[in-house]
C-alpha cells in the first residue's frame, strides 16, 4: 500500500442520514396514515420525496457514495427483521394481508397482537424494535426494500452503497421469542441466517451494488471468545461467496478491541472504524495488527453523535496517520448521522457567534467532503475552509460563553467535603425521623401529576400570546392547588406540587440555566415518529436565579404536610442534551451539579424538608465497554453528591430511577448516598427490593407498587401484596410506598383510583404491622 495512492483516492461518505425530511414531512405523513387521514399511496409518495431530498442534499455536498436502505418508516432493525423473514407468528397474517399495516402492527401492536419490545440502540437515545427469535425460527430473504431503494439512487445517477444491519449484530440484539426458554441464545442461529444474507447480497449485486455495508456495532461491546468466533465465521463465509458485492464491515460508538484483529483478518474488502472519543484507541490497535493491507478503510473522524464543528486540522492529522495503514482511506462520520438534527442553518434564533460552532447532518456532510479533498489534494486545496474552521474554533475557545471565570473558579475549588453529607446516614435518618414525623411505610408519588389538555392549552396560549405570563402562572397555581388538595384528601404523607410548569424534565431546567441553548428545529428521532429536541450544553453552566423554589413554596404554603422539591439530576441533564466536546464530561457534570446545588440549598432555605433529585439516565449513559464503567460512575455519582450534599442532616434527599434491572449500577446507587430511592418494581414483583437487600443497601427505598405504564388500576389488596413482598426484603422503617414513576402520561381517573388504593394498601399493611 502506498500512502500517495491511498490519499489520491480519498472520498467522503456517510452511513446514514436523518429520515424525517426538512419539515418533518415523514413523521406527519406516517401519523396521518395511522389516523386514516393520509392514504398509503400518499405516504409512499412522501417517503419517495424524502429519500430523493436526502440524496440530493448528500450529492450536492459532494458525498460520493450515498447510503441506501438506511431510510425507514419506523426502525432499521425492524426493517432487518422483515428482510430476513423473522416476523413473529402473531404478526404474520397481518403482514401477508397488508405489508404496510403489518409492519406498523409489529412496531405498535394491535388489539390482538403485542408489538415487538423496544429498547435503546447502544448508548444513544434512539430506540429499536427487538427481534424475537427461537430454535424454530426459519429465516427467508426479502430484499425488496433494499433493492428498491438502491435502484432509486442508481436511477438518479448516484454512486450508492446499501447499508444493512450485519448478521452478528442482528442476532446479538435479539431476544428469545415469547414461549422460548430465556437461556436460548439467538447467536446459535447464525448458520441459518447467513444464507439469507447471501441471497440479499446477491440480489443487491444483481441490482447494481458494487459495495454493501454491513453494520456490526455490537462488536464494540465486550464480547466472549465464542461471539468473536461467530463473527469470524460469519465474515469468512460471506467473504467466500462468489456472487457478491464488495463488503464493507462497519463498527461505531466505540473501539473494536478484540474484534479488530478478527475483522482485519476476515476476507472482506473494507472496514469502517470509529476514531472519535474512546474509539480513538482504534488507531493504535490498527497499527498493531499491521493495518489493512489490500483493504479499504473508511475512517469515522467526524463525531456523528454530537453537533459541534469538527476540528479539521486534527482530523486531517488522524487521516494522515491512517493513510499508511490501508490501500484506500475514505472519510466519514463516526456513525450514522441519524443521531444529529438535519440542518444547523435553520437555527435562525441562535446567536450567530455561537451558530458558527454548530454542525448538524448537512454541515457534517460538507466537512467530510472538505476533509476528503484536503486528503486527496493537499491542505492547499482547502486553505479557505481551514482558516474559517480555525477562526470558528478559536472563537469558541476564547468565548465568555465557554469560559466563565466565576464558574471555573468555583468548580476548581470543590473539595471532598462538598461531595459528602456532613453526617453518616444513620445519624441523618434519626434527625429526619424527628423532623418529618412520618408514619412507617410513608406514601408519596414520583413528582408529576397528569399533564392535562388544559395545561398544554395554557402553554400554547402563552406561546401564541393569547394569555400573558401572569395569566399562565395563575393557571399553574390553580393546578398546584388542585393537586395539593387532592393529595391531602387521598391521605398521602409526602406531597408534591405536580410539576405542571414543566414541559420536559430536562428542557425546563436547560431553559433556566446559563450555558444551555435551545434549538427551533433540532429534531432527532427517538423512536418511530417520536422526535425530541435535545438542548445544547454549549458553555459554562450557572444558575442566574432560583428555578423551582416558588412553585414548591407555593405548594408548601397550602398544606401542613411536607411537600417534596423536585429536580432533574446532573447526569440526566447531560444524558439528554448535546454535551460539550471541548472539556471532559466530568467537568461539565460538576458545573451542572454546582448550579443544581444552589437550587437544592435554596429549596431547603425556603422550608423544603424533602428534596428529590431524579437520575433516570444514570444507567443508560454507562459506557459500552466495562473497562470504562468505573471512571464514568465515579464522576456521575460525585456529581449527584455534589448536588445534594449541601443540606442539613435533617433534610431528606430522595432520588428516582425508572428501571427494574439495575444490577450493573447497584453499587453506584449506593454511592449516591441518597436517603431514599424510588425505583420501578411493580412488573417484576419487587425484584429490585430483593436485589437491594442482597447488596446490603442500607438506606430507605420505595420499590414501586403501581405500574404506571398502563392505565390499569391496581387494587388495594394487590398493592398490599406487593408491599408485603417488599417487606420480606426491606424492613418497615426503611420501606416507602409509591408508584413506579411519574404520573404525567396518566389520566386523572386512573390516577385517583390508583393512589387511593395505594394509600389503602399502606394502611392495611401498617395495621397488620402494629397488630403483630
Ligand atoms: N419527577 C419526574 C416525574 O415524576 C420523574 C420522571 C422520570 O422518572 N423520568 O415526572
Ligand atoms: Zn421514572
Amino acid at each position: 500500500m502506498t500512502t500517495k495512492s491511498a490519499a489520491a483516492a480519498a472520498r467522503a461518505t456517510v452511513y446514514g442520514y436523518p429520515r424525517q425530511g426538512q419539515g418533518r414531512e415523514l413523521k406527519k405523513a406516517i401519523e396521518g396514515y395511522w389516523k386514516g387521514r393520509v392514504t398509503a399511496e400518499a405516504l409512499r409518495a412522501t417517503a419517495v420525496d424524502v429519500r430523493a431530498e436526502r440524496r440530493r442534499q448528500l450529492a450536492d455536498a459532494g458525498i460520493h457514495e450515498v447510503p441506501t436502505g438506511d431510510f425507514s418508516l419506523y426502525d432499521h432493525v425492524l426493517d432487518t427483521t422483515v428482510m430476513v423473514g423473522a416476523v413473529p407468528a402473531r404478526h404474520r397474517e397481518a403482514l401477508a394481508a397488508d405489508p404496510l399495516d403489518g409492519y406498523f402492527a409489529m412496531a405498535r401492536g394491535t388489539q390482538d397482537a403485542a408489538p415487538l419490545e423496544m429498547t435503546k440502540w447502544f448508548d444513544t437515545n434512539y430506540h429499536y424494535l427487538v427481534p424475537e427469535l427461537g430454535p424454530g425460527t426459519a429465516f427467508s430473504a426479502d430484499s425488496s426494500k433494499q433493492v428498491a431503494e438502491l435502484r432509486e439512487a442508481l436511477a438518479a445517477g448516484l454512486g450508492a452503497r446499501p447499508v444493512l444491519v450485519g448478521p452478528v449484530t442482528y442476532l446479538l440484539l435479539a431476544k428469545p421469542a415469547p414461549g422460548v426458554p430465556g437461556d436460548f441464545e439467538p447467536l446459535t442461529l447464525l448458520d441459518r441466517l447467513l444464507p439469507v444474507y447471501a441471497d440479499v447480497l446477491a440480489d443487491l449485486r444483481a441490482a447494481g451494488a458494487h459495495w454493501v455495508q454491513l453494520d456490526e456495532p455490537a462488536l464494540v461491546q465486550d464480547r466472549t471468545p465464542a461471539e468473536l468466533n461467530a463473527a469470524a465465521r460469519a465474515y469468512r463465509d460471506l467473504g467466500a461467496l462468489t456472487d457478491r458485492p464488495k463488503l464493507l464491515v462497519a463498527s461505531y460508538f466505540d473501539r473494536l478491541g478484540d474484534a479488530l484483529p478478527v475483522l482485519a483478518k476476515a476476507p472482506v474488502d473494507g472496514l469502517a472504524l470509529d476514531f472519535t472519543g474512546p474509539a480513538a484507541a482504534n488507531l493504535d490497535a490498527l497499527a498493531a495488527v499491521g493495518g489493512l493491507p489490500g483493504k479499504r478503510l473508511v475512517a469515522g473522524v467526524v463525531d456523528g453523535r454530537n453537533i459541534w464543528v469538527n476540528d479539521l486540522e486534527k482530523s486531517l492529522s488522524t487521516l494522515g496517520t491512517l493513510l499508511g495503514l490501508a490501500d484506500r482511506v475514505d472519510v466519514s462520520a463516526s456513525c450514522s448521522l441519524l443521531h444529529v438534527p438535519l440542518d444547523a442553518s435553520a437555527e435562525r434564533d441562535v446567536d450567530p457567534g455561537i451558530a458558527r460552532w454548530l454542525s448538524f447532518a448537512r454541515q457534517k456532510a460538507t466537512e467530510l467532503v472538505t476533509l476528503a479533498r484536503g486528503l486527496a489534494n493537499g491542505t492547499g486545496a482547502i486553505a479557505g475552509e481551514l482558516s474559517a474552521n480555525r477562526a470558528a474554533l478559536s472563537s469558541r475557545t476564547s468565548s465568555p460563553v465557554t469560559h466563565d471565570p466565576a464558574v471555573r473558579a468555583r468548580a476548581a475549588a470543590v473539595t471532598a467535603s462538598d461531595t459528602h453529607r456532613s453526617q453518616p446516614y444513620a445519624r441523618r435518618a434519626a434527625a429526619q425521623r424527628t423532623h418529618l414525623g412520618l408514619p412507617p411505610l410513608p406514601t408519596t408519588t414520583i413528582g408529576s401529576f397528569p399533564q392535562t389538555a388544559e395545561l398544554r392549552t395554557a402553554r400554547a396560549d402563552l406561546r401564541a400570546g393569547r394569555i400573558d405570563l401572569d395569566g399562565y402562572e395563575e393557571r399553574i397555581r390553580a393546578e398546584i392547588r388542585e393537586v395539593v388538595a387532592y393529595q391531602e384528601k387521598a391521605g398521602l404523607d409526602v406531597l408534591v406540587h405536580g410539576e405542571p410548569e414543566r414541559n420536559d424534565m430536562v428542557q425546563y431546567f436547560a431553559e433556566r440555566l446559563h450555558g444551555y441553548l435551545a434549538t427551533q428545529h433540532g429534531w432527532v428521532q427517538s423512536y418511530g415518529t417520536r422526535y425530541v429536541r435535545p438542548p445544547i450544553l454549549a458553555g459554562d453552566v450557572s444558575r442566574p436565579e432560583p428555578m423551582t423554589v416558588r412553585w414548591t413554596s407555593y405548594a408548601q404554603s397550602l398544606t401542613g404536610k411536607p411537600v417534596k422539591g423536585m429536580l432533574t439530576g446532573p447526569v440526566t441533564m447531560l444524558a439528554w442534551s448535546f454535551v460539550r466536546d471541548d472539556q471532559p464530561l466530568a467537568d461539565t457534570a460538576r458545573q451542572v451539579a454546582l448550579a443544581l446545588r444552589d437550587e437544592v440549598d435554596d429549596l431547603e432555605a425556603a422550608g423544603t424538608s424533602v428534596i428529590q433529585v431524579d437520575e433516570p439516565a444514570l444507567r443508560e449513559t454507562l459506557p459500552l465497554r466495562t473497562a470504562d464503567h468505573a471512571a464514568y460512575l465515579a464522576w456521575a455519582t460525585e456529581a449527584f453528591r455534589l448536588t445534594t450534599s449541601g443540606v442539613r442532616p435533617d433534610t431528606q434527599i430522595h432520588t428516582h430511577m425508572c428501571y427494574a434491572e439495575f444490577g450493573d449500577v447497584v453499587q453506584a446507587i449506593d454511592d449516591l448516598d441518597a436517603d431514599v430511592i424510588s425505583l420501578e418494581a411493580a412488573r417484576s414483583r419487587m425484584q429490585v427490593a430483593r436485589e437491594l437487600a442482597a447488596h446490603g443497601y442500607p438506606r430507605e427505598a420505595g420499590p414501586g407498587v403501581w405500574d404506571i405504564h398502563s392505565p390499569r388500576v391496581p387494587s388495594a389488596e394487590e398493592a398490599a401484596d406487593l408491599l408485603r413482598e417488599g417487606l420480606d426484603a426491606i424492613p418497615a422503617e426503611r420501606l416507602w410506598v409509591n408508584p413506579d414513576c411519574g404520573l404525567k402520561t396518566r389520566g386523572w381517573p386512573e390516577t385517583r383510583a390508583s393512589l387511593e388504593n395505594l394509600v389503602a394498601a399502606a394502611r392495611i399493611v401498617r395495621a397488620r404491622l402494629t397488630a403483630s
